[in-house]
């Protein structure tokens, strides 16, 4: 199913409303401390609002990472030659570990509308200059989905594709390994655990220019084969956004 970004007043109307019965059933979690939001109209506490490091220039001109002085590429993009062509993310991975954490396995789902508006904005000369036709997350195999419930990914990339008015495709990639979580493993073990690990699951759509959506990035090998499947199926470009990115996590 396509999750068009452009949405008619009366939805966001009704959206606006539903949003604020739930919230008075299920009150917002901060996504920084956790704490319940107290200010109906926000979705972080005011006081947690600076302690989110956006990732400052200068970045790596292919994956975004922060890199040291004048350097073009990180360590790992002047060593390795990656299959996508090129990425940006919001956040340095120090300082947002555990909101992360409660983020993909504590429940805490509501955290991807504050952080899809925040990537919507912050992004948005990355979205500019790329224009992708879609948005592409970064799918969990079936089975870690149901046992978790939802894909953060994919709950960031339909946030982001409401933002900026885009269509998200959460199905057309398909995880067809359910692989040892990376986070466990060695670069190249990492690589060799992602090998095929994707398949496209429809032939009837053709994207020309995607924008992978994930969580975290680290040594690119996850976006590296979900940007070789893509490529198979046609695709000629292929960016990502990630919600934070940083080396050794
Ligand atoms: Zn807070
Ligand atoms: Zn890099």
């Amino acid at each position: 199913m396509i999750y068009a970004g452009k949405e008619n007043q009366h939805q966001n109307v009704i959206r606006r409303v539903t949003d604020g019965l739930v919230r008075i059933v299920y009150p917002l979690h901060c996504p920084v401390c956790d704490d319940i939001v107290s200010v109906p109209s926000e979705r972080i506490c005011t006081g947690c609002l600076g302690k989110l490091k956006l990732l400052a220039p200068p970045w790596c001109m292919k994956c975004g990472k922060k890199v040291e002085d004048d350097a073009e590429y990180c360590m790992d993009c002047s060593r390795k030659e990656h299959l996508y062509d090129r990425g940006r993310a919001l956040y340095e991975y120090a300082g947002t570990a555990e909101s992360i954490y409660r983020f993909k396995y504590g429940g805490r789902r509501e955290y991807a509308e504050f952080f899809g508006a925040e990537m919507a904005e912050y992004l948005s000369d990355f979205y500019q200059n790329v224009k992708p036709d879609a948005l592409v997350p970064i799918p969990l195999h079936k089975k870690r989905k149901i046992q978790r419930g939802y894909n953060q990914a994919e709950l960031l990339a339909k946030a982001l594709g409401r933002q900026w008015n885009v269509p998200v495709y959460p199905n057309l990639l398909e995880r067809v390994k359910n692989t040892v979580p990376q986070k466990k493993l060695n670069p190249i073990e990492r690589q060799n655990n992602l090998k095929k690990a994707f398949n496209i699951t429809r032939n009837d759509v053709k994207l020309k220019v995607t924008m992978v959506i994930d969580d975290i990035y680290t040594t690119g090998a996850t976006i590296d084969e979900a940007a070789r499947a893509l490529r198979e199926a046609g695709a000629e470009r292929i960016y990502f956004a990630a919600l934070t990115c940083g080396a050794g996590i």
